[in-house]
């Protein structure tokens, strides 16, 4: 699915003088690099605040942590997405509440999201899922109208770009009142361990975050609030400093890759591509296909038949994801019923990503396509 072996090769200069570096000063955490890493990405982005922290759960976490919610306070987030999202919600003794997504574009649905709306709503988490931005026109203006804070779940959208009605272009995390990413090794921008971050344009949002992630301490050994232990190691942010120029140039291989997806598999009778929304460009953490099943066959064990096919053909094949939220053991609710979240169960039987990353030449494409053309007779 990914290969940052390739990846490292073509920037192992780069990559071992930063990790070099850090050895050298010994400055383990909190070095210098993490600030100069966090400078560099929020001029990159176009966002005030940076702060980067463990891994894009903890961001999610510390988000919410800093918008000051309460235990019983609602928050909004899709049913179609990874754990995470919804996980550090239940962890906070918040409540979350799971809405159904569009069918095409895999985003959660505003018309959803405002018929989810009681007077115990806080907060909306919108997840730009695969790389592609959600309806944030319709979410802020929802928050705008009802007073409720967006947490941005970026962490598979890192630099995608989101222009709204009125011509204003943001990126990805850029748009909420907080966003979130993730450094994971295998997204956009990845290290090679965990790592994470928060964006804001919020002075004092900022302020509060940094502290939530150092133990809810501004002076040393004062703690002020409930914080938590959450930061990049320096050794992450050295690869993820070597990285962030080739970002523009890894999103467009990317691109590249998907496009050349789109071209062999559009118009097939068993494929639907990836619908693109107009508004928001696409970074392509996944490049997600919904698959037809022939009339009369059951759908997922249609797509799970030419998903072992490719397996066996060694080529990898992910299901992302295959159980919505509301469906989840830990997360079963008398609320919910299965056939509550239609869309988001079709898509739970429907989609197959195939390999997406920065080093996909013509030839594995080139094989990935046919095998599955063939599979598909
Ligand atoms: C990866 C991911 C997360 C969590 O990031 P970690 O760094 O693995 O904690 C949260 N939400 C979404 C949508 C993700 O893809």
């Amino acid at each position: 699915m990914v290969d940052l072996q390739t990846q490292y090769q073509q920037i192992k200069e780069e990559i071992d003088k930063g990790i070099q570096g850090v050895i050298d000063s010994a400055a383990f955490v909190k070095g210098q690099i993490v600030n100069d890493f966090q400078q560099h990405l929020a001029e990159h982005l176009g966002v005030k605040h940076v702060i980067a922290v463990g891994n894009g759960t903890d961001a999610l976490q510390i988000a919410l942590m800093a918008l000051g919610l309460k235990p019983g306070d609602e928050v909004i987030t899709p049913t179609f997405t990874f754990i995470a999202t919804a996980e550090v919600v239940a962890v906070l003794g918040l409540k979350p509440v799971v809405v159904d997504v569009d069918i095409d574009t895999f985003n959660i649905d505003p018309e959803a999201v405002r018929r989810a709306i009681t007077p115990k709503t806080k907060a909306i988490v919108p997840v730009h899922l695969f790389g592609q931005c959600a309806n944030m026109d319709a979410i802020m203006q929802i928050a705008h109208e009802h007073h409720l804070f967006v947490v941005e779940d970026a962490c598979q959208a890192i630099d995608a770009t989101y222009t709204f009605a009125n011509g204003h272009t943001a990126k990805a995390g850029c748009m909420g009142h907080i966003g979130c990413t993730s450094f994971f090794p295998s997204k956009n921008l990845g290290c090679y361990g965990d790592g994470g971050a928060l964006f804001t344009d919020d002075d004092e949002l900022a302020a509060k975050i940094r502290a939530i992630a150092n133990h809810g301490m501004v002076v040393r050994y004062h703690h002020d609030m409930i914080g938590v232990n959450s930061r990049l190691d320096s050794i992450q942010a050295a690869v993820l400093e070597a990285k962030l120029p080739h970002l523009t140039e890894y999103t467009a291989a990317r691109q590249s890759a998907a496009a050349y997806y789109d071209k062999t598999f559009d118009g097939h009778p068993r494929i639907i591509i990836p619908v693109r929304n107009p508004q928001s460009t696409h970074v392509f953490h996944q490049y997600t296909l919904r698959l037809v099943a022939p009339k009369g066959q059951d759908t997922a064990a249609f797509r799970d038949d030419v998903r072992a096919r490719l397996n066996e053909k060694g080529i990898p094949a992910m299901i992302y994801y295959p159980v919505p939220l509301h469906m989840q053991k830990a997360y079963l609710d008398p609320r919910y019923r299965a056939g509550d979240f239609p869309a988001a169960e079709q898509l739970a039987d429907c989609v197959l990503s195939l390999p997406m990353h920065t080093c996909l030449d013509n030839e594995q494409l080139t094989y990935i396509t046919s095998s599955l053309l063939d599979i598909l007779g």
